[in-house]
């Protein structure tokens, strides 16, 4: 088959991984001028890791990677008031656990399939149409190509979501907060392998150091309604000066440090959720679908898991998209609706609206200090309940 993949992200390189593998032709579309090696940390564990190893990234993944040993929640002049040691994830997922920057993910994943995919830089998907044949499509370089599938990639703010499916608003579960993500080079305070963080009531500021001397800054706040984001980094950087005037604690430096950071990225928190990720021969993966939004730490490895049994579905059925489609759709749809919901519990008390709720969230992190509390209530939480079938 000829597969057209829109977005080189996380799920885009994955799936052309898997397809590749099954002797598909496939072409895959990224709207930025180059690979994107910057962005946030995240945690990697479960059956994206096990993927992962299958495709032979672990060892660079690890070494790119971090083994965080503390999770601190600071007061306003630094003093502790809460936190527990992340070993704990170390140890429900028998060390099968990693914290690494998304862009390392990216990257290992695009390096994987950079020869075996034609990829199209700073191209997007302008229109798109399907009859009982194919899909044409038109790019946004003039030219008009045909597909035997379609596969939007391109995250939360999906193009072919919106080009086949309808407006982000219809599918976007809005959570009640919104962040900001940046690097703030050579930021002076660090604590190695620390996820170290502060809060008010309503917002909440944290640091990750990096190797190298940079830290990665990660703001949320509450917001009561899905507000609108801005495009312009002045706008950016105005609306987080607001959201954060009179904070305690290293949030006015961090603020100074935005200035330098060219890497700056604001977002809603919100999941995607829909009846189908397909329809004919267009079809969606990663957060494009099933966006579970950070509060799951695990949209990354998600969005694999689907690349996965997409590819996999489609070499069981030897070519016949629509039933493929469908069985991608069965096999994950209640996984995926379990995550979403899981973090949307979370997302009641992520950031307390009150001091006396984020004392209380405090004080309440400490009893993941207590081994066997802490491995009862993470283990279940980290265990993917989804059987992949091997397709090989
Ligand atoms: C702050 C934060 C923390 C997170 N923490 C974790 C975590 O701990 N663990 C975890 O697993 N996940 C985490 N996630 C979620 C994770 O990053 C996403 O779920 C994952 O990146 C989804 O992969 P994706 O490929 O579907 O989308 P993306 O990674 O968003 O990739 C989409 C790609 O498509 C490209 N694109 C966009 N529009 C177009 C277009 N019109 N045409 C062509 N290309 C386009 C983009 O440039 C990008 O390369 C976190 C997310 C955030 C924001």
């Amino acid at each position: 088959m000829d597969v057209l993949i829109s977005g080189a992200g996380i799920a885009g390189p994955n799936l052309a991984w898997w397809l590749a593998r099954g002797g598909h032709r496939v072409t895959m579309l990224e709207k930025a001028p180059e690979p994107r090696g910057s962005g946030y940390i995240i945690d990697f564990w479960g059956k994206g890791y096990d993927l992962a190893e299958r495709m032979g990234l672990m060892p660079r993944l690890q070494q790119a990677g971090y083994h965080v040993e503390h999770v601190r929640f600071l007061g306003k002049d630094g003093e502790p008031s809460g936190g527990f040691g992340a070993q704990v994830f170390d140890r429900a997922t028998d060390g099968r656990f990693v914290s690494l920057p998304r862009g390392e993910l990216s990257l290992a994943l695009y390096d994987s399939v950079k020869d075996r995919a034609e990829v199209l830089f700073d191209t997007e998907l302008v229109e798109i149409s399907q009859d009982a044949r194919g899909a044409s499509v038109r790019l946004s370089n003039g030219s008009q190509r045909r597909f035997d599938l379609v596969v939007g990639a391109e995250g939360i703010h999906s193009r072919t979501r919106d080009l086949a499916f309808g407006p982000q608003e219809r599918f976007e579960r809005f959570l009640g907060y919104s962040f900001a993500a940046f690097t703030a080079e050579s930021y002076g305070r660090r604590a190695a392998d620390a996820y170290v963080m502060y809060g008010e009531p309503g917002r909440q500021a944290a640091r990750f150091a990096l190797r190298g001397g940079a830290s990665l800054v990660l703001l949320i706040w509450r917001d009561d309604e899905r507000a609108a984001i801005p495009h312009d980094p002045d706008a950016k950087r105005e609306l987080l000066r607001e959201r954060y005037a009179g904070a305690g604690w290293e949030v006015p430096d961090f603020l100074a440090a935005l200035h330098r950071a060219d890497d700056l990225y604001i977002d809603r928190v919100s999941q995607i959720r829909m009846d189908s990720w397909h329809d004919g021969r267009i079809a969606l993966v990663g957060d494009a679908a099933y966006a579970p939004s950070f509060l799951a730490g695990q949209g990354a490895a998600l969005a694999m898991i689907g690349g996965y049994v997409l590819a996999g579905e489609l070499q069981r059925s030897a070519g016949t998209i629509e039933p493929a489609l469908a069985a991608y759709e069965r096999r994950l749809g209640d996984f995926m609706r379990s995550k979403q919901d899981a973090a949307q519990g979370l997302a009641r008390s992520f950031v307390p609206r009150t001091a006396l709720g984020l004392k209380f969230r405090n004080l309440a992190s400490r009893v993941l200090g207590i081994g066997w509390v802490a491995d009862l209530l993470v283990g279940r939480s980290l265990r993917d309940q989804v059987e992949l079938p091997d397709y090989s």
